[in-house]
């Protein structure tokens, strides 16, 4: 892209050798006969360089430069001063301090003037590579971070899906294991109880046998939602442990204190009313619920509490289904 340089002068004559001095194919030459007019290109124009004559009626050089530097639009355009007159350059000086500016004296010579207009041409070069570089890193860099950030977002749902049961939209089987150990260990090194929960729908067969397999996950879908709303500390959970199996870890808390747990779990998915036509045991789909707990030993596995659970479960099936077993109390 050509760059863009301002000349100004009211001499046309002078305009006219300028332009022709400095014409080069990569050069766009725009030129103005006074102050006002070179101010009013700057408005359709950024420009690398100024050549402004000093002398020049109405406005002159340096209030012309003056104005130009009062406008954050033209402030950083390099200046170069074209003066006749000696006495100017105390003037011309001053500017010098207050940035990229240069004077030139009449009558140009025309390898000073080209050396100068090439140093600042340069520069300006150099400063609009360094803008489009910096606009790329910038691109680049923000590009970047939302990929970073559909990484995280992407891992995290991938993280909850593989933790997720998808029928029901609990914890699976995977999360169950992670917390059961989590939890055994945590309990063991704060010498708490841990309890654990299973859950078995009874006569689930004779369901979907007589309802179908649709159904019967609906219902399963609705069990896992009541027990979910059954559990009332945060760090207690619930996952789908199999088939229509689940199970509920509770740390912290004792037998005596489960025991309300599964109680209002029963009642819980007993409130469902979910008819069940092909049940020895009810009119609606009930549960039956086994209850271990233990301090959690660092030389045991928390595998044997899932093993006291079940036993307690399957004496609760024994008894008449519908109702909870306590391991402790199997004798
Ligand atoms: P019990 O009262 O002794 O627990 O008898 P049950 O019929 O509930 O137990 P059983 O283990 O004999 O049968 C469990 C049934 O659960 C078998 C299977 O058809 C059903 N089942 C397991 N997973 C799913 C599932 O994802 N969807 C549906 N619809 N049924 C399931
Ligand atoms: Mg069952
Ligand atoms: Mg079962």
């Amino acid at each position: 892209m050509p760059a863009d340089i301002l000349i100004v002068d009211d001499n046309p004559n002078n305009l006219f050798a300028l332009e022709n001095l400095l014409a080069a194919p990569d050069l766009n030459i725009i030129t103005a006969g006074s102050g006002n007019e070179a101010l009013a290109k700057t408005l359709s124009h950024e420009f690398a360089i100024a050549l402004l004559d000093v002398q020049m009626p109405e406005m002159d050089g340096f209030e012309t430069a003056e104005l130009m530097r009062g406008n954050s639009r033209t402030r950083h355009i390099p200046i170069i001063f074209v003066t006749a007159n000696r006495s100017e350059r105390e003037y011309v000086f001053r500017g010098y301090d207050s940035g990229a500016v240069d004077y030139l004296a009449k009558p140009l010579d025309v390898n000073i003037l080209k050396s100068k207009v090439n140093v600042f041409l340069e520069l300006h070069r150099q400063r609009r590579a360094l803008e489009e570089k910096t606009r790329e890193l910038d691109a680049k860099i923000s590009e970047m971070e939302r990929l970073q950030n559909l990484l995280q977002e992407r891992n995290e749902q991938l993280r909850v899906l593989s933790r997720t049961d998808r029928l029901t939209g609990i914890f699976n089987r995977l999360s169950f294991d992670e917390t059961l150990d989590y939890e055994w260990r945590r309990c063991d090194r704060g010498g708490k109880p841990l309890t654990l929960i299973m859950a078995d729908i009874d006569h689930f067969k004779a369901y979907n046998d007589r309802l179908g397999h649709i159904a019967g996950d609906h219902c399963l879908k609705q069990v896992a939602w009541a027990l979910s709303a059954a559990l009332m500390r945060h760090v207690d959970t619930i996952a789908r442990y199999g088939g229509e199996e689940f199970a509920a870890i509770l740390p912290e808390t004792d037998e005596s204190g489960a025991v309300a747990v599964v109680t209002r779990m029963r009642n819980a998915v007993k409130a469902l009313n979910i008819a069940h036509p092909a049940s020895p045991t009810e009119l609606h789909v009930t549960i039956s619920l086994g209850v271990a707990s233990m301090l959690p030993d660092p030389n045991l596995s928390p595998l044997r509490l899932i093993e006291m659970a079940d036993d307690a479960m399957y004496r609760a099936k024994a008894l008449g289904r519908d109702r909870h077993a306590l391991y402790s109390q199997l004798g």
